[in-house]
């Protein structure tokens, strides 16, 4: 069945604190806190869109929810009330700091229906979370998710790299630890720089330096690696292009991409293609013309954006030709190689084929 997110944004709102990376009013572009009547008007017109009997959830995000003085909490979760009463929402979820998580705050947050709470992260490593100023250490997540599991509530990670401080091994070590918590669900986000914020002035300074687009698509395409390894789904690598950065001058600089969750994805699978096309050439070393085997929903992510990934093979294993056939029999997420004249192909590469010699 299909699912679906409402999302209210709450910028900023209840947060004491400033990490060194975060606008929030920049990044959502709504500067006065969302009031009741536009949460019901957001969630009234969000249904009448949605197909009937979807597994509709209305999201918080933006903000830490549990930060909020609590009669706000109240009010904007007794707007939702109603709807789940009716069977029309079918729970709430929201993010928040791993530092706002207690006992209490989610005897609360269940007796309100929320079912799902994401938790901002960032990193698990302690001196990243240090140079961010997040205002917590590794510990505090720990407990929280321990917490959160003893509540029964669906736990979402939220990380991000390129922070001051991270390096593709602590990307690495929070990956690992990560996987140790048994999220249901991870969102990656790669670190920019957003106008007024403490990062932006270190970044003019010279003090601190963002990752490329291609640094960050190859730190996030390991990580989903670890994460699909574990069958830990990432439902979302890189912020949402609506959320008003490509708009005005709130982004200063950082690997911005509308569609970065793609690029990774192509970059898994020019790797997977690239694993399969040295096994075929190690058995048949004068071959020059190939061809790749496909489902057609990974089509695109094989091909990469303008023909990339093709280009790429053909000019590192020095190929003339490489042709591409959509074949239905390929299962989601594999590659098949051989010659070019060839229907049904010898040499193929399931995903947890190639993450097992990938990550080896
Ligand atoms: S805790 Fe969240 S809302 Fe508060 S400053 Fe940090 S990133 Fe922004």
């Amino acid at each position: 069945m299909s699912h679906f997110n409402i999302p209210i944004f709450i910028p900023h709102l209840g947060c004491p604190f400033q990490c060194i990376f975060c606008n929030q009013q920049k990044i959502t572009a709504v500067k006065e806190s969302v009031s009741v009547g536009e949460v019901k008007k957001i969630i009234d017109t969000a249904l009448q869109t949605l197909p009937e009997g979807a597994i509709t959830e209305v999201s918080f995000f933006g903000g830490s929810f549990t930060a909020i003085d609590k009669k706000q909490q109240e009010m904007y979760l007794s707007v939702v009330k109603p709807y789940l009463k009716k069977g029309l929402i079918s729970g709430v979820r929201l993010s928040t700091r791993p530092d706002f998580i207690d006992h209490s705050k989610l005897e609360f947050l269940s007796d309100w229906g929320v079912k799902t709470i994401e938790l901002g992260v960032q990193s698990l490593d302690d001196k990243v979370l240090t140079a961010s100023g997040r205002g917590y250490k590794s510990e505090t997540v720990y407990k929280a998710v321990q917490l959160i599991r003893q509540h029964h509530f669906q736990l979402g990670i939220q990380l991000m790299v390129g922070l001051p401080g991270d390096d593709l091994s602590a990307d690495l070590y929070t990956t690992k630890e990560t996987i140790i918590l048994k999220p249901d669900m991870v969102r990656i986000y790669p670190t920019l720089v957003i106008n007024g914020t403490p990062l932006a002035a270190m970044y003019r300074e010279g003090r601190y330096q963002p990752l490329s687009l291609k640094e960050a698509i190859i730190i996030c395409m390991k990580m989903y690696l670890h994460f699909q390894k574990e069958q830990i789904k990432v439902i979302r690598m890189g912020l949402h292009p609506e959320e008003e950065l490509t708009k005005g001058n709130a982004l200063l600089a950082g690997p911005f991409h509308p569609s970065f969750g793609e690029l990774v994805m192509q970059a898994v699978f020019k790797e997977q293609a690239a694993f399969l096309i040295k096994r075929l050439l190690g058995n048949n070393k004068n071959l020059k013309q190939l061809r790749l085997f496909v489902n057609s929903k990974d089509l695109s992510k094989l091909i990469g954006n303008h023909k990339n990934n093709i280009r790429y093979l053909k000019q590192f294993f020095d190929l003339d030709e490489i042709l591409i056939t959509q074949d239905p029999l390929m299962a989601r997420d594999s590659v098949g190689a051989d010659c070019r004249e060839v229907l049904y192909p010898r040499y193929c590469s399931s995903r947890s084929d190639f993450i097992a010699a990938y990550l080896s």
